[in-house]
């Protein structure tokens, strides 16, 4: 991928510049506690937004995306917003780093990638990350703080991509380390480092390549539960609530709004369990707290599909150690942790046996937990 950025941009725009990559990112647990101020546990993968930069003196910006095989042009003012949805992007990283009092001058840019796009990876996540990174290095002198240039990705998201994300993504891609997941406690915003090395593991997507619910309308249902719960408990989130609390205003909630808290409060402590189990190298009980969050999502918070729940239904029948909904549901991917010894069955037989129950393939990501954003020698 370098050599092909470096020679498409040779071509281009003449002498090289520096080459910078940001990462997608997998959440290895913790789902749907962001907005009920709990943990997420995400990590930066190997699959990457990569691109060559240089400062070309002008006012505007010149880039070309190598993937979609596009060129455009813009300038660095809030009404030259170009129309390619790729460039906006990157315009939008321009302007909220400027909106802070930040400096961003003309620059050329290539660009390539190899985070599947839409599939849950967050692939503009790496793609924001990668200029934010990038800006900063070349005409801030790295002084924008790191957390910030992740809510400059959020941001970016917001006012100029019309997607109303939250911030694990973005902070995912530029926090990532090699070995290590990130418990972001997302009331505080402060987070740990565990390590994820397994010897004798693999991290499998499977992506089903269906979406049934398009609308925001079951993540507000959802939303909504949630704070019910809350208010019937006096508590400002059900960051503070435990069963025994629950339990006790039971006769109060419905059953539905009942279930949906069990779910977030024993995500909660599922996360905990999770990296205490990381800081033991203990893989098997990762596994186990993964496939009950499955159930929970499936069950208690329902947000699952047929196709999911068959997803993890045969990744136990195949013997994988852990598997589950990765993302908020009704479609998208599931993620396996899969021992070594058993990867290639796994992918031949859920491959084999979804396509024969569903008409297509599910697409298959192997991932390894990787750097974030950085600059490339
Ligand atoms: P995801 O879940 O992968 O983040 P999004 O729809 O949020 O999906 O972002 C995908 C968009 O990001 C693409 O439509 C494109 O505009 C941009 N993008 C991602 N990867 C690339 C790439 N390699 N080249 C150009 N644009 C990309
Ligand atoms: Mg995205």
């Amino acid at each position: 991928m370098k050599e092909k950025i470096g020679k498409v941009f040779k071509e281009r725009f003449g002498e090289g510049g520096a080459i910078y990559a940001s990462a997608g990112r997998i959440n290895l647990i913790g789902e749907h506690t962001d907005y009920n101020d709990g943990f997420v546990f995400p990590g930066a993968i190997d699959k990457v937004i990569m691109a060559e930069i240089k400062p070309n003196g002008m006012e505007k910006v010149r880039v070309f995306s190598i993937d979609i095989d596009e060129y455009t042009e813009f300038g660095l003012k809030e009404e030259d917003a170009p129309h390619a949805s790729w460039a906006r992007y990157i315009f939008g990283i321009c302007r909220e780093i400027q909106k802070r009092g930040g400096e961003v001058k003309g620059f050329d840019a290539v660009f390539a990638g190899n985070v599947p796009l839409g599939a849950g990876l967050s692939s503009s996540a790496a793609l924001e990350s990668c200029f934010a990174f990038a800006l900063n290095d070349l005409f801030n002198g790295n002084r924008i703080d790191k957390f910030e240039l992740a809510k400059i990705g959020q941001s970016t998201e917001h006012n100029y991509c019309g997607v109303n994300c939250g911030i694990m993504d973005q902070f995912a891609s530029v926090f990532g380390r090699k070995g290590n997941l990130i418990r972001l406690d997302c009331r505080s915003m402060e987070y740990e480092y565990f390590p994820f090395d397994p010897k004798d593991y693999r991290l499998v997507l499977v992506d089903s390549r269906v979406k049934h619910e398009l609308a925001d309308s079951p993540y507000n249902k959802r939303r909504a539960s949630c704070e019910r719960v809350a208010k019937a408990l006096g508590l400002p989130s059900l960051r503070d609530a435990d069963m025994e609390a629950l339990d006790r205003i039971k006769g109060d909630i419905t059953a539905e709004d009942y279930f949906r808290a069990k779910f977030v409060i024993e995500e909660k402590q599922r996360v905990l369990d999770v990296c205490e189990a990381l800081n033991r190298g203990d893989y098997p009980t990762v596994g186990k707290k993964m496939y009950e969050t499955h159930r929970g999502l499936s069950k208690d918070y329902e947000v699952s599909c047929e196709e999911l729940d068959f997803l993890n239904d045969e990744a136990a029948r195949i013997g994988v150690t852990g598997s589950r909904i990765m993302g908020g549901g009704f479609g998208g991917c599931t993620i396996n942790l899969v021992k070594n010894d058993l990867h290639d069955r796994f992918v031949k037989e859920i491959t084999e046996a979804f396509e024969k129950k569903y008409g297509h393939e599910p697409k298959i990501y192997d991932v390894v937990i990787s750097d974030g954003a950085r600059k490339l020698d």
